[in-house]
């Protein structure tokens, strides 16, 4: 099969963790008989210094021709100086927008030979955690009408959600469970929130759709406090916008380890953005020893929404195979030292 991918490097780290990213595409093409076209573009600060501006139109006109865009990170402190409109976040925000981007899906998984790094006691942690967050990115409190009354004494923010806006995220949450553990717990407040109770209806209408996933219903507060306590019970977790953004942090702190989780945002385009969910990390750019993990882990979820599934489970069994061998970049902790590079290439070689 031949796909067309956009690698958007960015800043910091972003050019190195792509690009050890890149290294095991290429070896998984190459295992499974595919073509792989990459295609490199700028956005962010690098996209700044060299055309003026974060997002040129030309990196948005290849990512919606691709099959799919692999992301680094952008920002550094090289442009916090740069006015609000032209920093290299909006580059961000313009290529979400750009593609549609209402679904953001994190997995948060842990590793037993990484359970240390978890905040979490190993009692709460060795039923296994390995939960996908599946946050609507585009919609309710963050976009709803919103306004200051009173010169400026008060003060107003409009959670709003229509059904087609639920009913488009549910089949993704229902979907991706049906590749899982088919089951898929959606989050509201629907004891207080009139929004919530719609939201809870059109959930249930979509799972008739699919008999075989367990739905259930939870209250944020129940399931903030859940996530911590046990969170084994969870496989799909299917949030509105500002219920999400509050949980995949927690879920992702769950695991301790930055440097190791993906995240994925899928729209109206046909090609998603895959990325890792930290960002540039200035402070060790340029070093050779930032972890490739959670980049080469976006890759994978890329190629799953390629429909290329055992490629992505490929990718997934290297890198549990990478880590169970000891290998360790230094915000890993302890094991065999390894850079990014380095990284990338025991991952590439794990493929088979
Ligand atoms: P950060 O995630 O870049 O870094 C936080 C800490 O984690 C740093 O100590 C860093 O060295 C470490 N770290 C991050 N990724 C790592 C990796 N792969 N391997 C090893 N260590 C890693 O967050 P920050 O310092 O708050 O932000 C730095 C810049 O990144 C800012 O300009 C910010 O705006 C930008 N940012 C971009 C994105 C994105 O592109 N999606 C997301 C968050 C932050």
């Amino acid at each position: 099969m031949e796909k067309r991918i956009v690698v958007l490097a960015g800043d910091g780290i972003g050019p190195e963790i792509t690009s050890a990213a890149v290294e095991v595409l290429k070896k998984t093409a190459v295992k499974f008989g595919h073509k792989f076209d990459f295609d490199y573009r700028y956005m962010g600060g690098c996209a700044i210094d060299k055309f003026g501006v974060p997002l040129p139109e030309e990196t948005v006109a290849a990512c919606k021709a691709s099959d799919g865009v692999l992301l680094g990170a952008v920002g550094g402190p090289k442009w916090d100086s740069q006015p609000a409109e032209n920093r290299p976040e909006k580059g961000l925000l313009g290529i979400r927008s750009a593609l549609g981007l209402y679904a953001n899906l994190r997995p948060a998984v842990i590793y037993p030979e990484l359970s240390d790094a978890s905040p979490l006691k190993p009692s709460v942690l060795e039923k296994g955690v390995d939960v996908m967050v599946v946050r609507e990115l585009i919609g309710g409190i963050y976009f709803g009408r919103r306004g200051l009354e009173d010169d400026g004494k008060t003060a107003y923010d409009t959670e709003i959600y229509s059904e087609s806006e639920v009913r488009r995220i549910a089949k993704v949450a229902f979907d991706l469970a049906m590749t899982r553990r088919k089951k898929v717990t959606s989050v509201d407040k629907a004891n207080v929130l009139l929004s919530s109770r719609l939201w809870r209806r059109v959930v249930e209408e979509v799972a008739k759709d699919y008999p075989e996933v367990a739905l259930n219903h939870l209250y944020v507060d129940n399931a903030a406090m859940q996530l911590v306590k046990d969170p084994s019970q969870f496989d799909v977790l299917l949030c509105p916008n500002m219920f999400g953004d509050i949980l995949s942090d927690e879920a992702s702190q769950i695991t301790g380890s930055i440097g190791l989780l993906p995240s994925s945002s899928l729209g109206t385009c046909r090609a998603g953005l895959f990325e890792p969910i930290h960002g540039s990390a200035p402070d060790i750019a340029g070093q050779d020893i930032a972890n490739p993990i959670a980049t080469v882990l976006a890759a994978a979820m890329m190629l799953d929404n390629m429909n290329l599934h055992e490629e992505a489970r490929a990718i997934e069994k290297a890198v549990g195979k990478t880590i169970a061998d000891g290998w360790r970049t230094p915000d890993m902790g302890e094991g065999k030292r390894v850079g990014c590079k380095e990284m990338g290439r025991i991952i590439a070689k794990n493929i088979g």
